[in-house]
Order: C-alpha cells, then sequence, then structure tokens
C-alpha cells in the first residue's frame, strides 16, 4: 500500500461517553468503532502514514445530547487539526440492525472527492457507497475528502472477533490507498 507513505489520516471512532450510539445484547457502537479505530491506526501507520484518533477511550465531547454531541466533536476536529494538511477524515461506525443494506461508505452531497474516497473504500469492503448529509462530513473543515464508514450491523456477531475487525482494517486501507492513487493520476 504505497499511496498511503505520508498522508495524514484522521480517523473518528463514533461515539462513546454518555452518548454509545447502537446497542444489542451488550454490545455497544462506542466499543466497536474504538477497537476499530485503533486496528486500522496501527495498520495504517506501519504503512507510512501518519494518523491522529479523535478519542482514544470511552469518552464523549461534553456535548448536552447525542446530537450536540456530534457538534461539540466537529468543534474540537476543526480546532485540533486546523493548519495540519490532513488528507482524509474517516469516522466509524456501526449501524442498528433495522439498517437493512445501509451497510458501507457514505460521503457529503456533492463532495467530489469525497465520493471517490467512498467508493474505494465501499468497493474493497464489498459493499455500496451512498450519498447522504451527516453533520461530521458536512461541518468538518480539515481534509480533503472525509468519509462515514458503516462497518456492519450491530447485532452481527463477528464484530467480536478481533482477526474479523483487522480484516476490515485491512480493506478500508486499501480503499484509502486507492483513492490516493486516483488522487495523484488525477481521477478525482
Ligand atoms: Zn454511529
Amino acid at each position: 500500500m504505497k499511496e498511503l507513505k505520508g498522508k495524514k489520516i484522521v480517523i473518528d471512532p463514533g461515539h462513546g461517553g454518555d452518548y454509545p450510539g447502537k446497542e444489542y445484547e451488550g454490545r455497544e457502537e462506542e466499543d466497536v468503532t474504538l477497537k476499530m479505530s485503533k486496528i486500522l491506526e496501527e495498520l495504517l501507520e506501519a504503512e507510512g502514514a501518519k494518523v491522529y484518533l479523535t478519542r482514544t477511550r470511552d469518552e464523549d465531547f461534553g456535548g448536552t445530547d447525542a446530537d450536540d454531541d456530534i457538534m461539540e466533536r466537529v468543534k474540537y476536529i476543526n480546532k485540533k487539526y486546523k493548519g495540519k494538511g490532513i488528507d482524509v477524515l474517516i469516522s466509524i461506525h456501526v449501524n442498528t440492525e433495522r439498517a437493512f443494506n445501509r451497510i458501507g461508505a457514505f460521503y457529503q452531497e456533492g463532495a467530489k472527492a469525497s465520493k471517490t474516497l467512498a467508493k474505494n473504500i465501499a468497493v474493497n469492503m464489498g459493499k455500496k457507497s451512498f450519498e447522504d448529509d451527516l453533520a461530521i462530513l458536512r461541518e468538518t473543515t480539515v481534509a480533503g475528502a472525509k468519509s462515514l464508514i458503516e462497518i456492519a450491523r450491530i447485532d452481527e456477531e463477528w464484530l467480536d472477533d478481533s482477526d474479523r475487525l483487522k480484516d476490515v482494517a485491512k480493506e478500508i486501507a486499501l480503499g484509502l490507498n486507492d483513492y490516493f492513487h486516483d488522487l495523484r493520476l488525477g481521477r478525482v
């Protein structure tokens, strides 16, 4: 994955603290997203990327409710990573057990580079990419391209298996690598 060397990537493990996200039989989204983000961080750094995690433990961003916490997270990201030359922002999530096929990589409507990013990630995951309007993508201002990834439904048991999480982290990393390849060739 030669394209990852020197790239600056923000990974945002969704939820945390007072706002655990989706829950299914004791499995909480905030835990899966953090575990996944740390695995992805290790993988990307091994390929020479510089990775920043928005949180490294079970904490929220001080919001008054779940939606407000996302806005506090946005503020944190925009302040913390401003001027750092961030190439990509990836927000990791797990969808509800009622999500049907809304699993894959999302991009903000009208965002061209982000669309290319999301497509490359989704293809490597064997999933779809989706256009949507999401605050974490719409309101953050620090990266050239951004994607929110719903890695699975919360009722999927493989989420407890670290080896399976590593497989998906590899697919995401390959998607990032393909995106940077496209970007270098002007295909965005
Ligand atoms: Zn979520």
